[in-house]
């Protein structure tokens, strides 16, 4: 995708979603979705069929050892579906957070009821290969780990390809969280070792909501019949009647389905997970210059800025109020994402979604107009804030 032609913006004032998913969709992602699908027929089977083959070429395997089992509902749905389905009841999870979906894959755990134990970084520290290495010696009933890709609450690109030699090296297996990351940052079977990942139609393939999907290594698919804590979360399950039917088990989200194959479609012509991630970064680093330009800073040093959404602290000015500024600059055509930091105020802005560089120039000059609005002289974030991240190693 060339840089010079902008993209057409959202129809009728419709603000741009600066948010990490539900995200701006190409036009004809959403005009997929005009016409109605029998969810047995023929043609929406083979639409599951393509989707099936195209996300499993996507994770870079070329040798037929993986699979694709898509599920309904949100991302979440998917990810307590891969760890019901892959993690037998006598089985015992190490979790790595930092940050909100870490934890929610801890409390995923407890509602199953199966043994769990977590490392919790904090807001935004990144889980190191040598201390899982340390957590997994310590404590031998380990028998999987789960890792976040990208923490999308900081925006933090977790080091996932340590992490798994860790996890192997001790001869434990790796299930990854790599919602917000994948389709846009490499994740390629053959670089990186895991069992099975997880992520959804509303991410970086920007597709609409309504399904997720796992990508999973076929022989330890085949080895979870009768794990799953749920009937109609259960993926072995879906993925042995849809191996036998072409259907999948329960209603799919047809016009979801049809709208994400016009997606794959346009991530295909964009230059695929490296199209896509070139375009992501080019958004990040545009909008990561300019809003320094104006004088905030990023929570993260460059090193572990991801190209999917990078949060900012909240200037020190007292005449700074979050509140008021997002209303401005949503009126100015922009939604921006409220912070998650626990310690300092922040704010986020997401370079994902169906628009490039262009718009990105366009949103920091809508953040500027809106300090001048607003009176806020000085972007500088408190002292505080500094301090908080010097913690963070370079
Ligand atoms: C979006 C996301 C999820 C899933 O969230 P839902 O709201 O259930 O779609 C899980 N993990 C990460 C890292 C995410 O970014």
């Amino acid at each position: 995708m060339s840089s010079a032609a902008p993209f057409p913006a959202p129809r009728l004032g419709e603000p741009y979603l600066l948010t990490p998913g539900p995200l701006t969709t190409a036009f004809e992602v959403k005009e997929a979705m005009l016409r109605d699908w029998g969810s047995w027929d023929a043609d929406f089977r083979a639409m599951t069929k393509s989707l099936r083959d195209q996300i499993v070429a996507l994770a870079g395997d070329r040798k037929g050892d993986f699979t694709c089992v898509p599920m309904q509902g949100s991302g979440s749905f998917c990810v307590e579906a891969m760890l019901g389905t892959f993690v037998p009841k006598g089985g015992k999870v190490l979790v790595l957070a930092n940050g909100a979906y870490g934890l929610r894959a801890a409390e995923t755990m407890r509602y199953l009821g199966r043994a769990h134990t977590l490392i919790d970084k904090g807001d935004y520290m990144p889980p190191r290969g040598d201390e899982v290495a340390a957590a997994l010696d310590a404590d031998p009933a380990i028998s999987h780990v789960i890792a976040i890709h990208c923490e999308t609450s900081s925006g933090i690109l977790n080091p996932v390809a340590e992490i798994s030699e860790a996890v192997y090296s001790r001869g434990r297996k790796l299930l990854i969280d790599s919602m917000s990351a994948f389709g846009a940052l490499p994740l390629d079977v053959t670089d990186i070792r895991y069992e099975a990942m997880v992520s959804s139609a509303n991410k970086c393939i920007e597709g609409v909501p309504g399904f997720g999907f796992v990508v999973a290594r076929r022989s330890e698919l085949e080895a979870c019949k009768g794990n799953s804590h749920s009937l109609a979360l259960d993926l072995h399950a879906q993925w042995a009647y849809m191996e036998k039917t072409g259907q999948w088990r329960y209603t799919p989200p047809t016009h979801v389905v049809a709208a994400f194959l016009e997606a794959l479609r346009l991530h295909a012509a964009e230059g695929g997970v490296a199209g896509r991630g070139a375009r992501y970064a080019r958004n990040r680093d545009v909008m990561v210059a300019g809003m320094r330009g104006l004088g905030f800073e990023t929570l993260l040093k460059d090193r572990w800025l991801s190209p999917i959404i990078v949060t900012f602290f909240c200037p020190a000015d007292p005449k700074f109020v979050f509140a008021d500024f997002y209303e401005r600059m949503k009126a100015k055509g922009f939604i921006i994402y409220p912070g998650k930091l626990t310690v300092v105020d922040s704010f986020r802005i997401g370079c994902i979604g169906r628009m490039d560089d262009h718009v990105m120039r366009k949103v920091v000059a809508a953040a500027g107009e809106a300090l001048v609005e607003m009176g806020v002289t000085s972007a500088a974030p408190p002292e505080a804030a500094l301090a908080e991240r010097a913690k963070l190693a370079a």
